[in-house]
């Protein structure tokens, strides 16, 4: 079921290397690159600017005939795509534009672009947060997003096409280095960056490397708050990548996942994270230092990550998360200070700290646009479902709750959003290209969490995946069909086989499915909903 699933998503085609039809070779020449290259990440498409460093022929903000045609030409092929019953049609409608008039992403782009939102985990969500703060401005002009999640050029081309006024782009993580150039966005929001498909994004500093050389190239001094990055001062990763451009605002939020930035990204050496035994700070001076709202399991080094061989440390923030509280902190301003500094709410419709993260960076983002942090805060309250992520779906006699975990750090956050659920679990994992064939990630997820849950593993991996949580310790079916699969999560859910009375409805599942088996969940979900 799955090549047919695949082609019928209800949001769009694939996502990953596969999205924008690019075969994994762009994993083969990103995987070789030196330290300060400039990354290859514009060879996606044919008769892009190598390396983004050509200069463009044509003045941005000035559509030339070729691409007005081109656009006309792109509308009529997304359409026809959509009739077809293919998908949204928003990257074959770039590709058509992208094949007609290479050039397009500078001309559309012009002096637009608000906002590119980058990351490995929280792009799509952060990016619909910080377009619903914008289009709440009073009299703002209007916003124009790839909302979907078609975050190469192309799907960057259709959402510039799609209509005038700001545009907020969620751009893959190794396209950034080779788009910043066309897009020339006033603000630049970095989030993390870990291990996602191992055979694309694994090299995680090689991957920083190249957002550290494209980010210096950012003119921050041509106009008054242009090349503005926002960026998370506790990923070290992303420390790194950013003090390399000429404006940085720091944002604190806590990372969920550390494990990919344990050593210095400029020396190598081993950081020394707040709690360490080589953290030879007062204890509790550190404990002072993290969040009041770290949660108890949470590895944030919020704290302050430090290397102890060269200077990088982690930046003086100017805005912090605090549990559900976001701060804005003048510079200087420390201990009693901060806590006493006006705090506003990060009140979400949308679920779990992983997303009053995504939610801060948003915001301070959005301050970076002439918002007030608590605005751009209200703006967010109503956002529900981001691209099916989050959705409470049916399908099989069984209401589902669908979340989406993609690596290591996401499965992390999932855990984080469910909580103290008791609802039955499906676990779903494929390897298909958007997933990444290399699927030995599993081992690095803490699976021991879910010892107690009833859980049952699906999807193509599901013999992997089955082997792992035995390694665990966790009592599983293996069930590999989806639909059988949700009938068997259901039973595990019936009277008598779970920790009833009083526990949750019988018929409710929750639900952890990877990038295309999550898509797929959404198909048997629409199709029994048209039936
Ligand atoms: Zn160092």
């Amino acid at each position: 079921m799955s090549g047919a699933a695949s082609s019928a998503l209800p949001d769009g085609p694939e996502r990953g290397p596969l999205r924008d039809g690019v075969e994994p070779r762009a994993g083969v020449e990103r995987g070789a690159l030196p330290e300060g290259a400039a990354t290859p990440a514009t060879s996606d498409s044919p008769g892009a600017p190598a390396g983004g460093r050509t200069a463009p022929v044509r003045p941005a903000g000035r559509t030339g005939l070729r691409t007005r045609a081109a656009r006309v030409a792109g509308a009529a092929a997304g359409t026809a795509s959509r009739l077809l019953g293919r998908g949204a049609g928003e990257v074959v409608a770039g590709k058509v534009v992208l094949r007609l008039a290479p050039r397009a992403v500078h001309e559309l782009a012009g002096e637009r672009v608000a906002a590119v939102v980058s990351a490995t985990n929280g792009k799509t969500t952060t990016t619909r947060l910080l377009t619903a703060a914008l289009a709440a401005r009073p009299a703002g002009r209007g916003v124009v997003s790839n909302g979907g999640g078609a975050n190469m050029r192309a799907g960057i081309v259709t959402a510039l096409t799609s209509g005038p006024g700001d545009a907020v782009l969620e751009v893959d993580e190794m396209h950034l280095s080779g788009l910043l150039p066309e897009l020339a966005p006033r603000v630049v929001v970095l989030m993390n960056l870990s291990r996602d498909q191992l055979d694309r994004t694994a090299e995680t500093r090689q991957l920083a490397a190249g957002w550290r050389t494209a980010l210096a190239g950012l003119d921050a001094s041509a106009e008054q708050g242009r090349g503005v990055v926002v960026a998370n001062a506790d990923d070290p990763l992303v420390v790194w990548a950013a003090s390399s451009a000429p404006r940085v605002v720091w944002v604190s939020v806590g990372a969920s996942w550390t494990a990919d930035a344990r050593s210095c990204p400029r020396c190598e050496q081993l950081l020394t994270l707040p709690g360490d035994p080589e953290d030879d700070r007062d204890a509790t001076a550190a404990a002072e230092a993290a969040p009041a709202g770290a949660v108890p399991g949470d590895p944030s080094p919020a704290g302050g990550w430090r290397c102890p061989s060269c200077s990088l440390s982690r930046p003086t923030p100017s805005v912090v998360l605090e549990g559900d509280v976001a701060r804005e902190l003048d510079a200087g301003t420390a201990g009693e200070q901060q806590r006493t500094a006006a705090g506003h709410p990060v009140r979400l419709a949308l679920p779990g700290q992983a997303n009053r993260r995504n939610a801060v960076m948003a915001a301070a983002a959005a301050r970076e646009l002439g918002l007030d942090l608590g605005s751009a805060l209200a703006a967010m309250v109503d956002v529900g479902d981001v691209a099916g992520r989050y959705a409470w779906l049916r399908a099989e006699g069984v209401r589902f709750w669908l979340l989406l975990a993609k690596n290591p750090a996401g499965w992390v956050e999932n855990f984080d959003v469910m909580g103290a659920s008791d609802r039955p679990l499906l676990l779903a994992i494929n390897a298909q290209g958007a997933d990444g064939r290399d699927t030995s990630w599993i081992y690095d997820v803490p699976f021991e969490r879910l010892v107690g849950r009833r859980v049952v593993v699906a999807g193509e991996r599901a013999a992997d995946l089955s082997l792992r949580l035995a390694v665990a310790g966790v009592e599983h079916q293996r069930v590999p069909g989806l639909r059988e699969a949700l009938r068997a999560a259901r039973a595990l859910g019936a009277p008598g086989s779970g920790p009833e009375p009083g526990g949750p409805p019988a018929e409710e599942v929750d639900v952890v499915g990877n990038y295309t088996a999550f898509q797929q969940l959404r198909v048997l979900a629409a199709q029994e909903g048209a039936r």
